[in-house]
């Protein structure tokens, strides 16, 4: 992308973050709050207007006693759908431009490896979306994926965990009508959080726990890809050497192996002769308070700590952001003190105010893809 068109995008996502957390300005507001020329502000004014992200509201006279007219922001103007996909569930959201959720929905479904994946997809998403009487609002769906992703082909290309498919996603865009934007989860999650959050920190990063455990990166306010969009797959860090647990990903001793969902839930399930699927059945069913459940939770948090201190000690972030399912349940066992303390125990690693929970759980890169279509301003 060359320069001109970086500072183009750059004042835009300005001006808008500005528009969206003031909701009532004029242009000279905007000019002066921001120090951009008044043409400029004009410029993208009357784009916003065009897509009715903003109305004129009325003329008043200004500071200077010039008479300006008053725009106030329209978060309702426009929708975009988000899709997370995992292995064996679906999640279907509407946002509004800032992210806030119109109707959520999900489905659990054995996905894995089913050929007719994306008609089933197009299928349930227009269930989802009956009776959603503005879908002439709708701008874009942005899907999330647990694996390598590759936006400009429109393809998913690997992921140890999610095999489902390859094809192309033209399909479902020509079915819906819609662009699609793909995602990883970890970047669409980072993402996600840095709009929700209205971050300013540069350097950050989102750790995404769920069946499979990766990271989306940002690295001077722009998400870091990697070479070959591999960057972040942190769950395929060995940390047990030497007959560690064998990864579908070729190699043993995985740090997903020992803290994925799926890796917590199935050390459950071979101590306890209890039907355990979920973490809810562990949480619910007291099995953290017991001996053997006490264990398997100290050992599962060193592990943790042992990789997010790896990950620090690489990238020296401003803020590290934990998400993922675990987040709901991380009070029943003291996770965030016993993590912390854990983590930050060296010269380099001493803030422990860098590491916190997702506020929105696991919902964090679901509407993360959602803001894709929004975001994707050139
Ligand atoms: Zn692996």
């Amino acid at each position: 992308m060359g320069y001109q068109k970086k500072e183009k995008i750059k004042n835009k996502n300005k001006i808008f973050k500005y528009i969206s957390l003031n909701k009532i300005f004029n242009k000279q507001d905007i000019s002066e709050n921001l120090n951009l020329s008044f043409p400029t502000v004009t410029k993208y004014i009357e784009e916003f207007l065009e897509q009715n992200i903003i109305e004129e509201i009325g003329i008043k006279n200004s500071k200077h006693n010039r008479p300006s007219i008053t725009y106030k922001f329209n978060p309702n103007s426009l929708y975009s759908i988000g899709i997370k996909l995992e292995v064996n569930r679906v999640s279907f959201i509407i946002i509004n431009i800032l992210g806030e959720t119109l109707r959520k929905n999900e489905i659990h479904n054995n996905f894995y490896n089913n050929p007719n994946f994306a008609k089933y997809i197009v299928q349930q998403l227009k269930i989802f979306l009956q009776g959603f009487e503005e879908q002439d609002k709708l701008i874009g769906i942005g899907i999330s994926l647990p694996g390598i992703v590759d936006d400009t082909f429109k393809k998913f290309e690997i992921g140890t965990n999610f095999q489902i498919f390859s094809q192309d996603m033209k399909f479902i865009e020509e079915e819906m009508k819609l662009p699609i934007f793909l995602m990883n989860e970890a970047n669409a999650a980072i993402f996600g959080e840095y709009i929700l959050n209205n971050f300013t920190y540069k350097n950050l990063a989102f750790i995404s726990i769920d069946t499979g455990i990766g990271a989306g990166i940002v690295l001077n306010n722009k998400i870091y890809e990697g070479d070959n969009f591999k960057a972040g797959e942190i769950g395929h860090i060995s940390i047990v050497p030497d007959g560690g647990r064998e990864c579908t990903c070729g190699n043993s001793g995985c740090f997903e192996r020992y803290c994925s969902n799926t890796a917590l839930i199935n050390d459950f399930k071979e101590n306890f002769d209890l039907e355990i699927h979920t973490l809810n059945d562990i949480f619910f069913n007291n099995l953290h308070t017991t001996p053997i459940g006490e264990e398997i939770l100290k050992k599962y948090t060193k592990y943790l700590a042992q990789a997010i201190q790896t990950f620090l000690l690489i990238f020296d972030l401003n803020k590290v952001i934990i998400g993922g399912e675990i987040c709901f349940y991380k009070d029943y066992f003291n996770l965030e003190e016993n993590l912390k303390n854990l983590v930050f125990n060296n010269l380099f690693c001493k803030d422990k105010n860098i590491l916190e929970f997702s506020k929105y759980g696991e919902s964090s890169n679901l509407i993360g893809a959602g803001l894709a279509p929004f975001r994707n301003w050139s």
